[in-house]
């Protein structure tokens, strides 16, 4: 912890300062104009690769950026999405997957998750992403597939139905390239979205 403790300290003392205005704005507005459902591995920063500033991004990371479809059960995703369209109004929502993700790699080769059953479980929410890929081992492709097959999860929820019906929201597909920074917009119904999100 004292690398972070260090690092909280250059916060306060360089970057809160800098930022004086934007935070002093933001301790009474929460207004961001997208969702943004990233995986929780430690390379893909939402903020950093978008170049954002706090208040921009909503986001929601989880072990291989996957989204439940909705269901009666009231859990952390669903809340957070509903949260972020129904009561922030957020006008766009990104799906991004990554190269290199644990998540995807460990259903590709269809490694032994025997070892970690709460990951086997909740890996389950990628069956439809991982019946959409027919070569085993090839990562590359259920990544791609995984966002699309999120993005249509997504849509279940009904705030996202009703936002997207009334044409409030926009679904972008997107995935990182860790080594070359890149950021490839999957089509199939995602508009493109690195300037609209
Ligand atoms: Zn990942």
């Amino acid at each position: 912890m004292r690398d972070l403790a260090e690092g909280v300290q250059r916060f306060q003392r360089n970057v809160h300062p800098r930022k004086a205005d934007l935070f002093a704005h933001l301790a009474g507005a929460h207004a961001p104009h997208t969702l943004f459902i990233g995986c929780s591995d430690a390379r893909v920063v939402p903020e950093l690769i978008t170049d954002s500033e706090p208040g921009e991004l909503f986001v929601i990371r989880t072990a291989g950026n996957l989204v439940p479809a909705y269901g009666p059960q009231a859990e952390a995703v669903t809340a957070s999405v509903e949260y972020a369209v129904a009561v922030l109004g957020v006008s766009d929502i990104v799906v991004c997957g990554h190269s290199a993700c644990g998540a995807m790699t460990a259903l590709a080769e269809r490694q032994d998750l025997g070892p970690v059953p709460a990951v086997a479980q909740w890996l389950r929410h990628a069956d439809t992403s991982r019946s959409r890929v027919t070569t085993p081992g090839d990562v590359r492709s259920l990544v791609r597939a995984n966002v699309l097959a999120q993005l249509t999860n997504l849509a279940t929820h009904p705030s996202v139905a009703k936002a997207l019906a009334e044409d409030s929201v926009r679904l972008h597909g997107w995935v990182f390239d860790i080594a070359t920074g890149g950021v490839e917009v999957l089509g199939a119904g995602s508009h493109s979205g690195a300037d609209a999100a």
